[in-house]
């Protein structure tokens, strides 16, 4: 067995008409978040998770920012690269377990929706997805001005 843990952090700007991609699930939020991909920030968490539980560098050095490449990617390719390493050294995934921190949009109304789309993304029952939400208690710096998240996972 082996654990892995992910990180990401993205400044996040006031948009009207916007959404945050959670998860691979488009929820409605008064902001956007700045992203040289398509700014999934829990997808991004996730496979540097299984990157990491790997021994594998971080998606930084696997999908560099600022290149033509990566600019607006589906973060989803990024997760099913983890997913092919995972593969290929035959072993599975048994749960992750994911904290976003945000102050807003509250995410009580989204959590399922994003457990489910996670357990089919990742191929694993939706009890092997945990999910919290969490805020930054309204302190500058971080409130509304970012959204992090920490994810998990463990493999077998
Ligand atoms: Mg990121």
């Amino acid at each position: 067995m082996r654990v892995g843990l992910g990180f990401d952090l993205h400044k996040i700007r006031p948009t009207r008409n916007g959404f945050l991609l959670l998860g691979g699930v488009p929820i409605p939020a008064p902001f956007e978040v700045l992203a040289h991909s398509d700014g999934d920030i829990l997808l991004h968490a996730l496979s540097d998770a299984i990157f990491s539980a790997l021994g594998l560098p971080d998606i930084g050095v696997l999908f560099p920012p600022g290149q033509k490449s990566t600019k607006g990617m589906d973060s989803k390719k990024i997760l099913n690269r983890a997913l092919a390493e995972l593969k290929n050294r035959k072993k599975k995934l048994i749960n992750v377990s994911c904290v976003v921190v945000l102050e807003k949009p509250r995410l009580t109304n989204f959590r399922e929706s994003i457990r489910g789309s996670l357990a089919q993304l990742l191929g694993i029952k939706k009890d092997g997805i945990g999910l919290s939400a969490k805020s930054f208690e309204g302190l500058f710096p971080l409130a509304n001005k970012a959204i992090a998240c920490w994810v998990n996972c463990l493999i077998q």
